[in-house]
């Protein structure tokens, strides 16, 4: 890879900003594209923030200089772009996708609204906003039920 390369990392968890700074590090900017509204955050300690131990700000994480807000939608790979909801175009020489996951939410009778949402009340937890939404929602008195014993079930 050249320093002139145009480099586009899709994803701003943290392999994505991880990567992004380590090319700026070593010469190559790169432009970093995530669709979630928050400031790129450290996901592992989601479960701190819903515990009330840390502030959303603690655990941001440092990002590159060339940050853009938005989802893509499209690659065009023979035009070398990627197009984002908005409809911006975005050039690359070099394409990175570092999206993730997603969360398994299991197929059970009543889980989802008609359009496959999830309805009002059930929460699945891996973003900062399922994480505010769950401390929102969380007060004395409410009861709560998590489905999922492994360690995000437990330490939720
Ligand atoms: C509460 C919690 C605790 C965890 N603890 C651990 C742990 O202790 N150890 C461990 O190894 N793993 C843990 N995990 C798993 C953790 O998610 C991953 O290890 C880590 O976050 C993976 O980072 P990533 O950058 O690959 O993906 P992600 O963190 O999933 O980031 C991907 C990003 O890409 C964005 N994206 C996806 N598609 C698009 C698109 N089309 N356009 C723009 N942006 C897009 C997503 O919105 C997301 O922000 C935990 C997960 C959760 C939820």
């Amino acid at each position: 890879m050249t320093s002139n390369e145009r480099v586009v990392v899709i994803g701003t968890g943290l392999a994505g900003v991880r990567l992004a700074r380590r090319l700026g590090e070593l010469g190559t900017p790169a432009s970093l594209i995530g669709e979630e509204e928050h400031r790129p955050y450290n996901r592992v300690l989601l479960a701190e923030v819903l515990a009330g131990r840390y502030s959303p700000e603690v655990i941001a994480l440092p990002a590159p200089a060339e940050l853009r807000r938005g989802r893509v939608t499209g690659i065009d790979r023979a035009e070398r772009t990627v197009t984002c909801a908005d409809g911006s175009v975005i050039a690359y020489d070099r394409l990175v996708l570092a999206t993730g996951s997603n969360p398994v939410l299991p197929p059970l009778r009543g889980l989802f609204t008609e359009d496959h949402q999830l309805p009002e009340g059930v929460h699945a937890f891996r973003t900062m906003d399922d994480c505010l939404g769950l401390s929102k929602a969380v007060r004395p008195g409410v009861k709560a039920v998590v489905i999922g014993g492994g360690l995000l079930g437990v330490s939720a």
